[in-house]
């Protein structure tokens, strides 16, 4: 039976030899020197010939987004492991139980990170490499790798529960690539910058692995910062860029303070890419104006989760509609049903199902949570959404986006879109707050531009003129931020206990 090296992001990737993949602060590095290196955390892990096959065995990594991060990603697979790329900077106690929920047996880390993992693997006999010395084995045999074997654990945001291990196969991501690069036009002649986290499906599979499946180059910065991701834009090298809507929103702000005449250059570079790209969570219209005005681009905005990859999204070549996430990628099935699972016409909101091989094979060791998760086949995603003019709008998570308030459905996300008109509120989430007379209550949490306060009066008042009645905020909380998680996402839970709390 041919080995992993037969997958076909393997095979792929052959193929682009000495071209170059990575670009991190080391410096440049070849298709050629990533397969090697990959071979060899292979080889180490599978003790130098002495294992034949990791079996599935769970391989956890907390490495800093480098060359190292991807050998060490593809060395696991290679060996037959499931990879578990952990988040960076998350506190111990999160660290744990994402060790213990996967059962993981090997961990491996970077210098950055190694008084952590030492410590985390030491309380529970964890094997923990490091990942410079991984790379100094020699190659061995590699076992044989059929494409439904189980390949990566993410885990879910986890805004409502535990945070649930999603399970991807080899063929999951395959399928999840390939119809962003057929949807999007990849080529070995992009350039890519990475400044999201590895452990979410943005960066993984929409930045890493579709420009390593396309033979691009991905510079891969530590972090997110604001100044340094703008001058790899102005440089004119760049020719993609995606990220999630706070980052525009810190791009933004870094532009606007930058001197006119650094505006100008900043703005030339941001022409020259090809493509730029937002998801993760909704861009606001705001933001995408915004966007447009500085750089010349609309910004495409797709839809996806970390359960199957992307789904939907706006069309690279003909027109991008502000607020919507355009149609179902090639390959993937999507539906729109009611609470009895029977299909929604246009114009009337409805939970989207997805179907196809790019959706999850199973949540870790939940076996109750993964049935309740498909209807008939079809991945029950939990969103809410409506086709208009042949396009999806998302609404929101029916478990906290969509409120119920006297016999009214409220979509929280159109609420918020309508709130950020109003000239003093620079963010907002708006949340259901139980309510003996009204089911829930629409609350808002803001944080202002200017004024030092709104009165819910004042808001009230303005929000009239632009909503329904009941859609309109009869609670507010002034906030300085909103408490987001590490993908940038708003924690709308911790915004209702702030509620709870004020009460
Ligand atoms: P995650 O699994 O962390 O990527 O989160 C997936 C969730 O993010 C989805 O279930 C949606 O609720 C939300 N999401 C992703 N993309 C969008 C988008 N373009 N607009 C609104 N919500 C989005």
């Amino acid at each position: 039976m041919p080995n992993a090296a037969s997958l076909p992001l393997f095979v792929r990737i052959r193929q682009h030899g000495r071209r170059r993949a990575i670009v991190d602060k080391d410096g440049t590095h070849s298709y050629d020197a990533l397969l090697r290196d990959a071979s060899r955390v292979a080889a180490s892990l599978l003790e130098d010939g002495r294992r034949m096959d990791l079996d599935e065995e769970r391989v956890a990594f907390l490495i800093t987004p480098s060359y190292c991060w991807v050998s060490v990603l593809w060395g696991i697979w290679l060996a037959g492991g499931i990879a578990v790329p952990l988040p960076l900077g998350a506190p111990a106690a999160e660290l744990e139980y994402l060790l213990d929920d996967t059962q993981a047996e090997a961990i491996i880390f970077d210098e950055a990170n190694e008084t952590i993992v030492r410590s985390l693997a030491a309380t529970r006999s964890l094997r923990a490499h490091g990942c410079a010395n991984l790379l100094t084995h020699t190659e061995t045999v590699l076992p044989a790798i059929t494409p439904e074997r189980r390949a990566m654990i993410l885990y879910t945001s986890g805004t409502t529960s535990r945070p649930k291990g999603v399970v991807t196969t080899h063929a999951n991501i395959t399928a999840q690539v390939a119809t962003l690069v057929a949807a999007w036009e990849w080529s070995a002649d992009d350039r890519i910058l990475l400044c999201l986290p590895l452990h979410h499906v943005h960066g993984i599979i929409n930045i890493v692995s579709c420009a390593m499946w396309s033979g691009a180059i991905c510079e891969m910065l530590p972090r997110f910062d604001a100044k340094t991701v703008w001058e790899r834009i102005a440089s004119g090298e760049l020719t993609l860029f995606m990220a999630v809507p706070t980052i525009y929103l810190k791009l933004i702000a870094e532009w606007e303070t930058s001197p006119r005449e650094r505006q100008r250059i900043l703005s030339k570079g941001a022409a020259k890419l090809r493509l730029m790209v937002s998801g993760s969570a909704a861009l606001p219209v705001g933001t995408l104006k915004r966007w447009k005005e500085i750089t010349g681009h609309t910004l495409l905005e797709r839809y996806g989760m970390t359960e199957m990859g992307m789904a939907l999204s706006n069309s690279y070549r003909g027109q991008r509609i502000p607020g919507s996430v355009g149609t179902p990628l090639p390959g993937v099935e999507v539906r729109l049903v009611d609470e009895r699972g029977a299909d929604v016409p246009p114009g009337i909101a409805g939970e989207i199902e997805v179907r196809g091989d790019n959706v999850f094979l199973e949540y870790w060791r939940k076996t109750d949570a993964t049935r309740e998760a498909f209807r008939h086949g079809w991945f029950r995603t939990g969103d809410m959404a409506v086709v208009e003019n042949g396009v999806y709008r998302i609404l929101g998570r029916t478990n906290i986006d969509i409120l119920k308030t006297g016999g009214h459905k409220v979509s929280a996300l159109e609420v918020e879109e309508v709130l950020r008109s109003h000239p003093e509120i620079a963010e907002c989430a708006v949340v259901g707050i139980p309510d003996p007379e009204w089911g829930e209550r629409v609350a808002a949490a803001v944080v202002l531009k200017n004024v030092a306060a709104l009165q819910l009066d004042d808001l009230r008042a303005w929000a009239k003129e632009h909503i329904a009645v009941h859609k309109v905020p009869s609670r507010l909380l002034v906030l300085d931020s909103l408490p987001r998680n590490s993908m940038g996402k708003v924690t709308k839970p911790a915004i209702v206990d702030m509620f709870r709390e004020a009460q």
